[in-house]
């Protein structure tokens, strides 16, 4: 390689040669434009596993996967076409001449003829690929950008595992481009220490007692200022990110568990851990490296939330962490229950402690009957089975009020106290021990004054 169809065929040495994208490329696009051919397409065809291929069969075996994967390529393309090998498992070919329906054609053939199983010396391995492609025509892109085009769509394209052709998409790599940047960016926050954790009082409303605390990020942006987590916590999916993320929220809530306990605050610490963190293969283990260093803590000190949502959809991965975590002696719950539609089997067969109902619910619960009946619902199914609950968004006494009449004893939310700088947890605590506002005739006047979120700090 490379090999113009027309040109005849190469020995399986000649086929394994790698080659500079753009030596390839550039001569022959510049032809096709001299010629005047109508459009050009280049694709970026990368084997799917192939370091998993070449382990199990070899080397021998890895390059024969090669050349027979470079003979199917060729074999679909049109006459005038060149394939080339420009990676250890990636190709490249270029042809024109087609329209994009007649193109997208080639491309589904070429996935359709790699996907055939391969027979090398009595054992069968897969030679699939994931295809990017980028049209080109004589406006551009230039043959080296063409190229790289197509391998940010292949690139997708082996992401999304779905077997499909992926076409460069402009404003979709720009958008890429730029997430790729805001996740830079949170890493140096993160090294700079620019994040910070507030924490939401968990109360238990009967009692009158505070009996935990929820870990909230925030981020003191140098020049966006005070950022909440809508505004980056969904890019955190990314998995390097959200570990990286996550290990720092867990080390710092359990670092402020025992600077809690210190001046005499005992309380658990919850921490929403994002599903990318949580499917770490290696997470309990860090997890157990980094409770270790506070063994006085004990067990029940650190809860994780996972999302309803990905409860139900990696069901049995989610049995497994729940287990392995309660070995460590930290208690696993799940958030914003209700939106996920989870089954009862699946609650039933998840030991998680608690359940944390959806705020949703619990804010329309005064107004709309509906959410009542689902929150009562809710109660009664966690009863039943034996879990916590908790309620989320409790905004005004009267909700409290609501909960505790249907049986629901422990709750969170702004009308209790918003999230609030660590260095104020004891103060608030004792206040609202001091004057719980359920269960004493003049809760209204003794209610806790709802603190406000800290202010950026200099
Ligand atoms: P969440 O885990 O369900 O946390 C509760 C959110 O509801 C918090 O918003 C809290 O401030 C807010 N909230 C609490 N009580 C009330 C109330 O009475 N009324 C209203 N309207 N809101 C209330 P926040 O801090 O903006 O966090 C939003 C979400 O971001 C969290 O929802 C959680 O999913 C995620 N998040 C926060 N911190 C972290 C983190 O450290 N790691 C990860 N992966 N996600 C986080
Ligand atoms: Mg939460
Ligand atoms: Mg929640």
């Amino acid at each position: 390689m490379p090999n113009k169809r027309s040109h005849g065929s190469t020995s399986p040495e000649e086929e394994l040669k790698r080659l500079p994208a753009d030596e390839v490329l550039s001569p022959l696009i510049a032809d096709w434009a001299r010629a005047g051919k109508r459009l050009a397409l280049v694709c970026d065809i990368d084997l799917d596993r192939f370091g998993e291929l070449n382990q199990r069969l070899g080397m021998a075996g890895g390059n024969a996967a090669l050349v027979e994967a470079a003979g199917r390529i060729k074999a679909q393309l049109p006459r005038e076409s060149l394939v080339a090998r420009i990676g250890g498992d990636e190709f490249a070919a270029v042809f024109a001449g087609l329209g994009p329906p007649q193109c997208h054609e080639v491309l589904e053939r070429i996935l359709v003829a790699l996907a055939e199983p391969w027979e090398w010396r009595g054992q069968t391995a897969s030679l699939a690929g994931s295809l990017g492609a980028r049209l080109l025509d004589s406006t551009g892109p230039a043959p080296e950008a063409a190229l790289r085009d197509a391998q940010h769509a292949a690139f997708f394209a082996k992401r999304a595992a779905d077997g499909k052709v992926h076409y460069f998409d402009a404003p979709k790599a720009h958008a890429d481009a730029q997430v790729v940047r805001e996740r830079q960016r949170i890493q140096e926050g993160l090294a700079q220490g620019e994040f910070f954790l507030c924490y939401q009082p968990k109360v238990d409303m009967r009692r009158g007692v505070v009996v935990g605390a929820e870990a909230l990020i925030r981020w003191r942006h140098p020049e966006r200022g005070l950022l909440q987590p809508i505004h980056f916590v969904p890019l955190l999916e990314d998995d390097v990110l959200a570990e990286q993320v996550g290990q720092w929220v867990i080390g710092t809530a359990l670092r402020q568990l025992y600077d809690w306990r210190a001046v005499g605050l005992r309380m658990s610490v919850s921490v929403n851990v994002s599903p990318l963190h949580m499917m770490r293969h290696d997470f309990v283990e860090r997890l157990e490296e980094q409770l270790v260093q506070y063994p006085k803590l004990g067990a029940g000190a650190l809860e994780l939330e996972i999302l309803e949502t990905t409860a139900i959809s990696q069901f049995a991965t989610v049995a497994r962490f729940v287990d392995a975590c309660r070995t460590l002696g930290v208690a696993v719950a799940i958030d914003d229950f209700g939106t996920g539609y989870s089954s009862l089997t699946y609650l039933r067969q998840l030991p998680v402690s608690s359940v944390k109902i959806d705020q949703s619910f619990i804010r329309g619960m005064l107004d709309s009957a509906a959410d009542r009946a689902i929150v009562q619902g809710i109660l009664l199914l966690l009863q039943a089975l034996g879990r916590t609950a908790v309620a989320e968004g409790v905004e005004t006494l009267q909700h409290g009020e609501a909960l505790l009449a249907m049986g629901c004893t422990l709750a969170q939310g702004y009308g209790i106290a918003k999230p609030l700088p660590a260095d104020q947890m004891k103060r608030w605590v004792a206040g609202f021990e001091r004057a719980p506002p359920w269960g004493r005739g003049d809760a209204e006047e003794d209610s806790p004054s709802a603190p406000i979120e800290p202010t950026p700090q200099p």
